[in-house]
């Protein structure tokens, strides 16, 4: 009893009634910070204190890594453990029912997870076979492609609807594309193949078409829960609805204002319509947000005052006092990163632990500068999103092999894994695939591979290898033996750079080592989602004190004590892609909503003012429109006084036309002219021409 007191105090009155109700449909819907997740925690706490069997309750986060956060953070609070509940995001919970239900429309429990790369290859490989790459069209590429399938799948829409909207020439291929897409389902179908979006799309399948396991999923998971059901599309949506029956008891949170995966087929308006899915769902805001101070807040307001749709309100804090966020303009994005560097330093100085620091950016490429940077400083970081270990090449070459293993007929990895020997091209592997196809069993028939006296010798060791894996079961003891396979062909294939490949290949072996089930270690290393929070399965480096750079993707639902946004100008945020479409900029405010939600205590934006352009040297830049828009009594800016000597050189130093200057009032500008009388014309972005006399205007060389 007093444990239970204790724990339920630490809510506020709207937390504890979504805590408390344990039965029926309920919506939380608030603003950022302001407990929707920690709400979460309790309820599962509380669940399984009310008795609840822990693995009959179900949490759906955004990361597996989430879900385990949670799910420690829950047992801490019982003081017991709540590891059984099942926790993971819908991706893993439909590929592990599909092993279980998968037969039920004819799937081996044995089939392969395709991750985008996979995809796109199929695909290409179908295209061409279909004779759709004939050179001199103009037909999508496979990624294009590859987008424009999970898109008419994410978003339940017909191609003809997306072709129509996002990609209009190409709108000529419609009959083209519609067969390349009925073919690759096929394709898929008949290799047991799924990819990203079959998972969903086939669990759906299985639930909507058979009652028995709609029967059956409702007894086993008698209360489900989702975080950030702002960023799940329809498909998602119908899966929770199908799942929950039986009994009606989900509990779903989130935040329109927050949500930024539009582009995987999320819909925002989806947690609008939850109420109209489940009928008596009962609506649960939260205005209060515990997480940041009150100048921070009153900037995150006045980013998503601009939004053209929302819901969720205004969020204020009790917090008191807090210092306003700072904005500063650097000369260029090594500026930018000695700044960055620095105020961390001074950070590390007041106490603040490097784990309570993140630096965010829009693109995974817009940190390169700054990790150098933070390198030289001996300042540890780890990075969250963009290229992950599985999508290196030659991970992947490994990754092939133990497909073959699992599923003989996934002849995509046949492919490359053929491709990998020496002496044979695209046609040999081609024929030898033909060879394998027509066997029942066709990892025995690679032994009886006709094969050219160029090639005999590495097939016969891939054979071999093969074989023996074959025997082992332990997953470690396999991959140990393939990478001895493998390293000799990675020196020959990466000879460039292979030692630190090498490396890479010996993190996955650490990975393995958690595992006994190989299926279950592929489906791990497949089913991270692409552009998802943390790196899930990179090695643990949990242990060390450690700056977080991230995408603001990747950093979504998590917060830090300061937080650098970083590279704010347009072009890179918002990005130059979204410029275009009014949707998608609404979008990039939400992402720089999510952005600045993070800090708790610090916020610093950071902009450089002059930047290199492949082509076209050193070039202005202009602050974010994000920034601009912001009033500014809401940030102050950061100001290092130059040093007098620094000042007085810049004012006799003979400024040419084309030099890029820096002006405290007027911000960047170009140097048109030098003028008589120590006067000077200036080009000001924002201002025009001003005629400044040199002496007073404390012009500053960029
Ligand atoms: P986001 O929208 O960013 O995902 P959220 O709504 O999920 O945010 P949480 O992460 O759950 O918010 O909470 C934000 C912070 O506020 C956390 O540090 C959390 O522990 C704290 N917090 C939430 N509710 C309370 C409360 N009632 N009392 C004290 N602290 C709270
Ligand atoms: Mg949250």
């Amino acid at each position: 009893m007093g444990r239970r007191r204790s724990y339920l105090e630490e809510l506020n009155p709207a937390q504890l009634e979504a805590v408390r109700t344990l039965f029926g449909p309920v919506l939380v819907i608030a603003g950022a910070g302001s407990g929707k997740t920690r709400t979460l925690v309790y309820r599962v706490a509380r669940l399984v204190e009310e008795g609840v069997p822990p693995e009959r309750i179900l949490l759906l986060t955004f990361t597996r890594k989430a879900a385990r956060e949670m799910l420690r953070r829950a047992s801490l609070l019982l003081g017991r453990s709540c590891e059984r509940v099942s926790g993971g995001t819908f991706h893993s919970l439909s590929h592990q029912m599909l092993r279980e239900y998968g037969r039920l429309i004819g799937f081996s429990p044995n089939f392969t997870v395709l991750d985008r790369g996979d995809a796109e290859d199929a695909i290409n490989l179908l295209r061409s076979s279909l004779g759709l790459s004939e050179k001199g069209r103009r037909f999508p590429k496979k990624d294009t492609l590859a987008a424009l399938f999970s898109k008419a799948v994410n978003q339940g829409r017909t191609l003809a609807k997306i072709l129509e909207r996002e990609y209009p020439h190409f709108f000529e291929y419609l009959p083209e594309i519609e067969r390349l897409f009925l073919e690759y389902q096929r394709y898929k179908r008949e290799h047991q193949l799924m990819d990203y979006d079959d998972l969903l799309l086939h669990w759906h399948r299985v639930l909507l078409e058979h009652s028995e396991v709609r029967a059956e999923i409702s007894r086993r998971f008698e209360f489900i829960m989702v975080d950030e059901y702002q960023d799940t599309n329809w498909l998602q949506a119908e899966i929770v609805r199908l799942m929950a029956e039986g009994h009606g008891n989900v509990m779903v949170v989130g935040d329109d204002s927050q949500s930024i995966y539009a582009f995987r087929g999320a819909n925002f308006r989806n947690i609008l319509e939850f109420p109209r899915l489940f009928p008596g769902t009962r609506i649960i805001k939260l205005e209060e947000n515990y997480r940041s101070t009150q100048p921070i807040l009153d900037l995150a307001n006045a980013v998503i005052e601009r939004a053209r749709e929302k819901y969720t309100k205004c969020l204020f804090t009790r917090r008191p006092g807090g210092q306003k966020p700072i904005r500063y303009r650097a000369r260029d994005e090594s500026d930018q990163s000695r700044f960055v560097a620095e105020r961390i330093l001074e950070l590390r100085e007041e106490g603040v632990p490097l784990s309570e620091i993140a630096v965010l950016f829009r693109a995974a490429f817009h940190s390169f500068d700054l990790e150098l940077e933070l390198a030289r400083q001996d300042l540890p970081f780890v990075k969250y999103g963009g290229l992950k270990l599985i999508e290196a090449a030659h991970i992947k070459d490994v990754v092939a092999h133990l497909k073959i293993l699992l599923n003989p007929f996934d002849f995509l990895s046949w492919h490359r894994v053929l491709l990998l020997l020496e002496g044979v091209g695209p046609r040999t592997a081609e024929k030898i695939i033909t060879h394998l196809r027509a066997s029942s069993d066709p990892l025995r028939a690679l032994s009886s591979v006709p094969a050219r006296p160029s090639y005999e010798k590495g097939l016969r060791r891939l054979t071999q290898t093969l074989e023996a894996l074959r025997r082992i079961s332990s997953v470690e003891e396999r991959l140990e033996e393939l990478i001895e396979y493998y390293r000799p062909l990675l020196e020959r294939i990466y000879h460039d750079d292979y030692p630190k490949r090498e490396r890479d290949l010996e993190s996955l072996l650490s990975l393995a080592h958690r595992y006994q089930d190989l299926s279950e270690f592929l489906a791990d290393l497949a089913l991270e989602p692409p552009e998802s929070a943390v790196a899930d399965l990179e090695p643990e480096t949990e242990k060390e004190d450690h700056i977080v750079l991230s995408t603001i993707h990747s950093a979504k639902g998590l917060e830090w004590h300061t937080v650098f946004v970083i590279s704010l100008c347009e072009g890179r945020f918002p990005s130059a892609y979204a410029v275009a479409s009014e949707e998608e900029l609404e979008e990039e405010r939400r992402l720089f909503y999510v952005a600045v939600t993070r800090a708790r205590e610090g916020l610093y934006l950071c902009h450089p003012v002059t930047g290199y352009l492949p082509g076209e040297g050193r070039v202005i830049l202009k602050p974010s429109r994000f920034l601009e828009e912001l009033p500014s009594e809401l940030w102050e800016e950061w100001r290092e006084i130059p040093a007098e000597e620094a000042r007085e050189e810049a004012a006799s130093a003979g400024f040419r036309p084309g030099d890029l200057v820096w002006h405290p009032q007027f911000g960047e500008g170009e140097v048109r002219e030098v003028l008589p009388a120590e006067k000077i014309r200036i080009y000001f972005l924002g201002h025009g021409e001003k005629t400044l006399h040199l002496k007073f205007a404390r012009l500053e060389r960029l």
